[in-house]
């Protein structure tokens, strides 16, 4: 028997789980209708984490439990109900033959991939698409565009500071709270000896029946996906997401800051929000997350700096990297202004190495599908960047294995903030450290068999040789970037001896590095 036609046809992505959303205004349930698919190839384009692939599902088939309590009508394919679920445009495909409605409504995807095949399937069976601004985010693409317009250069710092006025967030009188707008000075703190203060035991959000099905549908079905499923405990729902909202205002936010970019052995949450899948599924309003935080301030349970460094990742740079994939796309993802071009090592894959830093960063991903900003950006990011990783390889592994992960905000973080792919469109200058800063932000480097210290030699840190080696590389096109006169002159002071020492040990870590790549990006 044929299905009644719907009026609209609502789309809903696994990213897009708010009942809020645009997508639903002026529905009637009376005559409209939602889909929701669950395909395999969102889970392997890339490579994804098992974690990843479950958090996803899991919200997913929650959102449509809670759809159907208010008898609203869900048009939904599981991996498992035996449909066609290989892609997701040919699933869309089938279901606008089979149920022909007037018109297909959906809130602006997460993805430029996503958009395009969209628009294509609804141009070939020929039913008008619209799509709605996401009211997630506190400013739209064409806000970023205008406050790009006429700039060189496009500094997170400026939108900020205009989001924080236009908005009225840590604002008095039309001044910042406090009288400065960044206190980030303030948040670059390190542990002393000890470590920090007890363990962060993470989320703890028990899997219900639901999750549970999910969690065995995923071990049976991507069994070779990287990771582990052992340890899931992430918010699934929006109670789920706002209990883990307030966990952190109550308990983490005061120290939040000063210890922001810090790193311990063994401890892969430390005092951070956990927050990011909640906001990435729509589960979390990231207004609810600004206001919680401003609150604590007001009320003197954490202060200004931690406050206002929290506000910054929400307001500030989750809006500004979400513009410039927009502004950027589709051309960004090809970007490679360092002409960087060797493979992703092994080990990121498997977390089999000795030295300390990485098997730490890369063996919590591959058991939680988390690591802290810090540890993508300077532990992970870095090494990729100083060995010469093509930075669309280095995309697809931070696509794969991080359960927040969503390309509008993790491929301008990668490419642009880590990689310096992009020509300094998003950073100023590369993010480039030897092995001492790891070593001034963590204890990694007591347990490793190398020394930050050390350049060339048995026991020399692949991370200060591939520092010096970069350098070297790069000399010539970072030489009008004013902010790496320091660097480069401190590299004036080698003498060849120590150059050519510095690019054979450099040479033999990515030779070594590349017989050990495997095939899976
Ligand atoms: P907290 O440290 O507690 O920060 C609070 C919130 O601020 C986060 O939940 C997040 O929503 C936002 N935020 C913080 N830093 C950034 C940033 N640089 N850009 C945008 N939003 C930010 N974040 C993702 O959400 N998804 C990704 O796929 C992703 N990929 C990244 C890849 C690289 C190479 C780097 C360097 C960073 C990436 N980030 C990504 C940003 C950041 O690392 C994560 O948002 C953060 O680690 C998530 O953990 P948390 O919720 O505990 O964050
Ligand atoms: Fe990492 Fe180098 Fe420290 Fe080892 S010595 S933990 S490789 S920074």
């Amino acid at each position: 028997m044929k299905m009644k036609s719907p009026r609209h046809l609502i789309l809903i992505f696994g990213d897009q789980l708010n009942r809020d959303a645009a997508a639903f205004d002026d529905f009637d349930s009376t005559q409209d209708a939602i889909w929701m698919a669950e395909v395999d190839d969102e889970s392997k384009h890339v490579w994804s984490h098992k974690q990843r692939i479950a958090i996803f599902l899991s919200g997913m088939r929650h959102f449509r439990d809670a759809l159907l309590s208010e008898d609203i009508r869900v048009e939904y394919t599981q991996l498992d109900d035996g449909k066609e679920s290989d892609k997701l445009s040919n699933r869309l495909g089938i279901d606008l033959r089979a149920l022909s409605p007037e018109k297909v409504i959906v809130t602006q995807p997460g993805e430029w991939r996503v958009l395009q095949g969209l628009k294509k399937v609804c141009r070939d069976e020929e039913v008008p698409l619209e799509v709605r601004d996401d009211r997630h985010f506190y400013t739209n693409v064409k806000d970023f565009e205008e406050h790009a317009k006429g700039r060189k250069s496009l500094r997170m710092e400026f939108f900020y500071r205009e989001l924080r006025k236009r908005f009225d967030v840590l604002m008095e009188d039309g001044k910042p709270t406090g009288g400065d707008w960044n206190y980030d000075k303030e948040n670059r703190g390190s542990f002393s000896k000890g470590g920090p203060e007890g363990p962060n035991t993470g989320l703890g959000f028990r899997p219900d029946v639901l999750t549970r099905e999910v969690l065995d549908l995923v071990d049976e079905r991507f069994a070779d996906h990287p990771g582990s499923l052992d340890s899931f405990a992430w918010p699934v729902t929006p109670e789920e997401a706002q209990k883990a909202l307030s966990n952190f205002i109550h308990n983490r936010l005061a120290v939040f800051g000063k210890y922001q970019d810090a790193m311990w052995t063994d401890e892969p949450w430390l005092y951070h929000s956990l927050i990011s899948t909640s906001l990435n599924l729509k589960l979390l309003d990231p207004r609810d997350a600004v206001a919680a935080a401003e609150k604590a301030y007001e009320d003197g349970h954490a202060p200004l700096a931690a406050v206002e460094g929290f506000i910054r990742q929400i307001l500030g740079w989750r809006e500004y990297v979400r513009g410039i994939y927009w502004m950027h796309m589709p051309e960004y993802i090809d970007r490679n202004a360092m002409d960087a071009q060797e493979p992703l090592p092994d080990f990121y894959w498997t977390g089999d190495t000795d030295l300390e830093c990485l098997k730490q960063s890369v063996g919590q991903t591959l058991e939680h599908g988390y690591a802290h900003h810090i540890q993508r950006l300077m532990v992970t990011g870095l090494y990729a960047l100083l060995l010469g990783v093509d930075p669309k390889k280095l995309h697809e592994w931070y696509l794969a294995v991080y359960v927040d992960a969503v390309e509008w905000v993790e491929l301008p973080n990668t490419l642009g903030m880590s990689q310096y792919g992009d020509g300094g469109l998003m950073a100023s200058k590369p993010y480039i450290a030897t092995g001492n800063y790891i070593n001034k932000m963590s204890n990694y480097c007591k347990n490793c068999p190398k020394n930050p210290k050390e350049k060339t030699g048995e026991s020399a840190c692949p991370f200060t040789t591939l520092y010096w080696d970069y350098l070297i590389r790069h000399q010539v096109a970072l030489k009008s970037n004013h902010r790496m006169g320091l660097q480069l002159r401190n590299l004036d002071r080698l003498n060849e001896g120590d150059r050519s020492g510095i690019t054979k040990a450099a040479n033999e870590i990515r030779s070594v590095s590349a017989c050990r790549t495997p095939s899976k990006t």
